[in-house]
């Protein structure tokens, strides 16, 4: 770190008290800090908080600790409580609510997170290797947001969870720090991702997490309204339509996020979904959908489908396309099935010939194109505030509504604006669509 990026770090102020365990845990938490660029302060006035590693082996010590809280607390106002009364956290936070974090004892990285959420880690330019946001491979102004790794699902024609293993869920506290960086280096749209986007938090029981000095559930709800905060678009990719993602359509209505969800679905029929093994049953989807469109009757539905499962006959086809009519999803995605190595429905019976997975794929995407093809028409003439991505390869200036997710979704060609930077927000008219994109003025 340069000498002057040193002198405008952040000071923590630390308290260690206890044992030689609880001192080996307060080694590493200021190893921790002083490695990220922290000076560390004896000083109550200097410090910008302070952490209290306590102890609460006998009443003495809870005492000793109670009463050290209680001092840094006076004298410096922000503090944070870790070690062994730590883990009574009720006890703490009975004599001192004021506390912004309590965590037990060796808890390194809930001690950091509850750290850089108050005091975010300082970034040095001339020696971090990586900007503040980290390196991203998306144009500047979007980013993929991943708040989770693995899946507890095991749908048969998929081998992620044998790859990445179960639902491990990245803390919420986490998630918010770096969408914020990202928000700070000029990014304007977060797309969410992760194996099952629903699913998130289920691992650690939706434990509650810290955020800017407030609790935060590591629950897509909680997260989804955070991540609303931030005053860019948030985009929500990988929902599968468990109850609780009613939760979020409210959220879309009241403009906190883009009100836009993908939600793979893959198949309709009952009977395929089945020998896919995958998560949610179709049945009640439809209502949902509806439910859905009731609460925000703009919200734009993205789905994608595979044709040609084994064991797919034309009357489950059938059941697809009577679904893709009925629900009239906004953007759809297909593909044929192809076997995976590995996956267990390689060992299915009936696989399906390749000219006719081929076959219904272009039927499939046939009706698709003309449902897109009307709802996009709809459009034309409504105002709407777009994305500008930067020119086609044909020197098409192109943009993206609320509706369009950047590479799978369609664009809107922007016709008569001089000039317009990648990642400006622009208002519009649209004057004339095709089956998949619009055009504005
Ligand atoms: S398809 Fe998705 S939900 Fe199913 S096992 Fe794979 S990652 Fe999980």
């Amino acid at each position: 770190m340069s000498t002057a990026t040193q002198q405008h770090a952040p000071k923590v102020g630390f308290i260690s008290l206890g044992c030689p365990k609880a001192l080996v845990d307060s080694e590493q938490i200021l190893t921790r800090l002083r490695a990220e660029g922290y000076n560390i302060t004896p000083d109550y006035d200097d410090a910008e908080l302070v952490v209290v590693n306590t102890c609460g082996f006998i009443d003495s010590a809870v005492e000793e600790s109670l009463d050290a809280i209680g001092e840094a607390l006076h004298e410096n106002g922000k503090v944070i409580v870790t070690g062994c009364l730590g883990a009574k956290a009720d006890t703490v936070l009975k004599h001192h609510p004021q506390v912004l974090a309590v965590t037990g004892p060796h808890a390194l990285g809930e001690v950091m997170q509850a750290i850089h959420a108050h005091i975010p880690k300082p970034h040095d330019p001339f020696s971090d290797l990586v900007p503040a946001a980290g390196i991203k491979l998306t144009p500047a102004h979007y980013a993929y947001l991943k708040i989770s790794e693995g899946c507890n699902h095991r749908c048969s024609f998929c081998i992620i969870p044998a790859l990445r293993g179960d639902l491990v869920s990245r803390p919420a506290g986490e998630v918010m720090r770096e969408a914020e960086a990202l928000a700070q280096t000029g990014v304007k749209e977060l797309l969410v991702v992760s194996q099952d986007t629903s699913a998130y938090g289920v691992d650690v029981k939706y434990r509650t997490d810290f955020w800017g000095g407030r609790p935060l559930k590591t629950r897509l709800t909680e997260l989804a309204q955070a991540l609303g905060e931030l005053g860019i678009w948030i985009r929500l990719h990988y929902v599968y339509p468990y109850p609780h993602v009613d939760e979020i359509i409210p959220l879309m209505a009241e403009g906190k996020i883009l009100p836009y969800l993908d939600v793979p679905l893959q198949h309709a029929s009952t009977r395929i979904l089945k020998a896919m093994k995958r998560p949610a049953n179709i049945e009640n989807t439809l209502q949902r959908i509806q439910g859905w469109r009731e609460i925000c009757p703009d919200i734009t539905l993205r789905s994608t489908f595979i044709t040609g499962f084994p064991g797919e006959t034309e009357q489950d086809f059938d059941e697809l396309l009577q679904f893709l009519r009925e629900a009239r999803l906004d953007r759809v995605g297909a593909f044929t099935y192809s076997a995976v190595e590995g996956a267990d429905a390689n060992m299915l019976a009936d696989p399906v010939a390749d000219e006719i997975k081929q076959d219904r794929l272009e039927r499939l995407m046939a009706l698709q194109e003309q449902i897109s093809a009307e709802k996009l028409a709809a459009k034309v003439g409504q105002h709407m505030t777009v994305l500008v991505d930067g020119y086609s390869d044909e020197g098409l200036l192109l943009a993206r509504s609320a509706a369009d997710a950047p590479e799978v979704d369609g664009v809107v060609i922007l016709d008569g604006v001089e000039e317009a930077k990648p990642g400006e927000f622009l208002k519009v008219t649209i004057i004339g669509a095709t089956e998949h994109d619009l055009i504005a003025e």
